[in-house]
């Protein structure tokens, strides 16, 4: 596998590039998911050009369109925030960045619910979005985003681990020839995570699939891509993921014998009311897809979604 490139705010990483020269050093992110990808750091305050320490700022009138002005003497920082992100987004475009975790509640990285002041002094409304992630999000609409926050919550982070690396495999599809053999064989070995996040969405994507020939290839590249990114966003439930497991269960009619056909239903089960983790059941699959040779469910990304040393299913 190719790196899977992360953009990551700096601070989260350790860099001392907060307006009081500190960081917030996250060791998740930095000692675990670390391991995995490589990251590229960008704080939007200090490459605009502003020093370590500066004036603390913040998010001032219209909850759309605000202002970055300094707390103290109000000096408006957004035309030249704006103005290095343009030229700091086309550099990251050419870095096939996987996603990007932001650091919460900054004026510049936040990536929801920031303060916003109303112009005439008052309390601030947790509405806003930093100036940069903003302009991020505009700019890469379909990348995979989280903040450092979020990702302590053990559904909301494997749903952005499962993303970025489903975001990897398209990006180094996208690199080889594509053609639509490839496209076909990428969305099969994603059919059973796609069911486990939107059944609805995952039936849709067979239909637009099986007329891959018809578009040309870039534009359904595209297409493909948007419905992809739409389907995973959905959480995975408990509900969805025993609906999966159950239907793997299918695959294995002629060769379970009555006892570990039980045995798997009653973990299934457990799993579903919350006794057990998903990979409990997940890892009993995994064996018997080994000892009962099935390269069709041997290729579903949904039996080995991210690093099993990520342990993140062990938690959901
Ligand atoms: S939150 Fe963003 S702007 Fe602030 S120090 Fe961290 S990376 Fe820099």
């Amino acid at each position: 596998m190719d790196e899977l490139k992360l953009g990551i705010s700096s601070c989260l990483l350790g860099y001392k590039v907060r307006y009081d020269g500190q960081h917030k050093y996250d060791h998740w992110l930095v000692e675990t998911l670390g391991k995995y990808v490589t990251y590229v750091p960008v704080c939007p305050e200090v490459e605009c050009g502003l020093p370590v320490p500066r004036d603390a700022m913040r998010l001032v009138g219209d909850v759309e369109n605000p202002r970055l002005l300094t707390i103290k003497d109000k000096t408006d920082h957004t035309p030249r925030m704006l103005e290095w992100a343009a030229r700091r987004l086309a550099e990251l475009d050419s870095e096939e960045l996987c996603g990007y975790v932001f650091k919460s509640k900054s004026p510049s990285s936040g990536m929801e619910r920031v303060k916003v002041y109303p112009a005439k002094g008052g309390a601030g409304e947790k509405k806003g979005v930093g100036i940069f992630a903003r302009e991020f999000m505009r700019a890469f609409p379909l990348l995979p985003v989280e903040e450092e926050g979020r990702l302590h919550d053990p559904v909301l982070r494997e749903n952005f681990i499962e993303r970025i690396f489903i975001m990897q495999r398209w990006i180094q599809l996208r690199r080889k020839a594509f053609s639509a053999g490839a496209l076909v064989d990428f969305h099969t070995r994603h059919k059973l995570l796609l069911m486990a996040h939107n059944p609805a969405l995952y039936r849709e994507m067979g239909k637009l699939v099986a007329a891959v020939r018809q578009y040309p290839p870039d534009e359904f590249a595209d297409i493909y891509l948007a419905r992809l990114m739409q389907a995973t966003s959905y959480h995975a439930t408990r509900a969805k993921h025993q609906n999966v497991l159950q239907h793997i269960l299918g695959y294995f009619k002629a060769e379970l014998t009555a006892a570990e056909k039980a045995e798997l239903l009653e973990l299934i089960d457990n799993y579903r009311n919350r006794l057990l983790p998903l990979i409990v059941p997940v890892t009993l699959i995994n064996h018997y897809v080994r000892k009962y040779d099935k390269p069709y469910l041997a290729a579903q990304y949904y039996l080995q979604p991210h690093p099993l040393e990520l342990a993140l299913r062990n938690h959901v």
